[in-house]
């Protein structure tokens, strides 16, 4: 026996979480790039865009001025006042900066919040589909994740009657995504007013509204932030955003949270044990983000509008897979129950979306996530965070592979 096998590295808890989907499928892709292989990965939700330059100069000019030792650890003073001024300007919402804590990306605004609340058992609601991460996160800190599906036919929106059954005394948080990744689905002002009438009657049931792609909305869709349509729950409610998605800021690593100021003091007092405050020269960059010019949010959302539209006439000319078109983020969440069962060139039964993802990377070369690592099947995850001619031909490419298929 290998000294590695009689000293496991893992705790028992990690037996039970998995790595990011989506980050396995894209290091995946790299690796067979790397081999030569020509693949075209979906499988990352990053935008492909670079950071406005303004924003960079932000950085090298906080670095200058020495802005370089560590910074408080909710946060520096400038980019919490910026952050409640957003929440005014965007939301209508009016924050002391004792309610709001900036973290290392809107990923560590959530297991801050989660590892200052569950205790063992605790029950954590999630709208399947959901971001991965929501469920893992809650089990390694020994909580229950709980799905409730949300089905394509309601646009992947919760249902109040399931949101109703699903809570019982042991509930701490309902988890909340619009607009939605996976699915691209977007709560409007009355979506949320009916699940506050559910909500109402539960008083131990946080809730925790992930708004990071708040700005990313289709259709003269109007964004409406939870806290500003159901200000009956505030004192319940913690609203996470961040700068990854609306400014082509993913590796900076900055998000936020607001909430009641004992959740923020809880959630602080977590991550000062954690990783103390977010990079300073960062918080610098977000603070430039958020009060500086906003064009590059709408020309980024302009070019995912556009993709949007083109992977979704794309999809409607190939046989087998269908899609609701989303109304927010850059993901397209493709249904493809008619594939399962069906059987490819070299005999093997596509059984399940992790059977056909294989099949698509194996035969087409693209690289998608299965829905099964959002907690919703059969589908499969593109990212549009990708130029129109590639998305064009990885969508070409699908369609002559699903053409190759045998059906029963
Ligand atoms: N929430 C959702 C719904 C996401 O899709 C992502 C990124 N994939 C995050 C949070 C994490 O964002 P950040 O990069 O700020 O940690």
């Amino acid at each position: 026996m290998s000294v590695e096998q009689k000293n496991s590295y893992s705790a028992k808890i990690l037996g039970r979480v998995q790595p990011s989907a989506s980050a396995w499928v894209s290091q995946t892709a790299k690796k067979l790039i790397a081999e030569g292989r020509d693949v075209i990965d979906l499988g990352l939700g990053e935008p492909d865009f670079d950071t406005p330059s303004h924003i960079i100069e932000a950085a090298y000019n906080a670095a200058k001025r020495g802005e370089t030792r560590y910074p408080p650890t909710d946060g520096t003073p400038s980019l919490k006042q910026a952050i409640v001024d957003k929440f005014f300007r965007d939301n209508q919402l009016t924050f002391d900066p004792s309610e709001i804590i900036v973290s290392n990306g809107a990923k560590q605004v959530i297991f801050d919040a989660l590892m200052a609340t569950l205790n063992p058992g605790d029950e954590v609601l999630l709208c399947a589909p959901y971001f991965g991460q929501y469920s893992d996160m809650v089990t390694i800190l020994g909580g229950q994740p709980v799905e409730i599906p949300c089905t394509s036919e309601r646009h992947f929106l919760l249902e109040p009657k399931a949101l109703e059954a699903a809570i019982t005394p042991k509930t701490r948080w309902l988890i909340l995504n619009s607009p939605s990744n996976p699915s691209g689905a977007t709560y409007t002002e009355s979506d949320y007013l009916e699940l506050e009438k559910v909500l109402d009657k539960h008083s131990n049931v946080l809730i925790l509204s992930d708004e990071i792609y708040e700005h990313i909305v289709f259709d003269d869709f109007e964004f409406v932030s939870f806290t500003t349509a159901c200000s009956d729950l505030r004192s319940r409610t913690l609203t996470v955003n961040g700068v990854s998605k609306a400014y082509a800021m993913t590796g900076w690593r900055i998000g936020y949270g607001a909430g009641p100021e004992g959740l923020i003091k809880a959630m602080t007092k977590v991550q000062s044990q954690i990783s103390s405050g977010a990079c300073s020269v960062a918080q610098a960059a977000a603070v430039a983000a958020l009060t500086g010019s906003q064009q590059s949010v709408a020309d980024f959302k302009a070019a995912f509008e556009r993709r949007r539209d083109l992977v979704v006439n794309k999809v409607k000319g190939i046989s087998g897979i269908t899609l609701d078109a989303p109304h927010g983020a850059f993901y397209a969440f493709i249904g493809c129950d008619e594939l399962i069962g069906a059987t490819t060139e070299t005999g093997d039964e596509l059984t399940d979306d992790a059977a056909i993802t294989e099949y698509l990377l194996e035969d087409a070369g693209v690289a998608a996530v299965p829905g099964s690592a959002y907690g919703l099947s059969p589908f499969f995850r593109i990212s549009t965070a990708t130029d129109d001619k590639t998305l064009s031909i990885a969508l070409d490419r699908i369609a002559s592979s699903i053409d190759k298929l045998t059906f029963k």
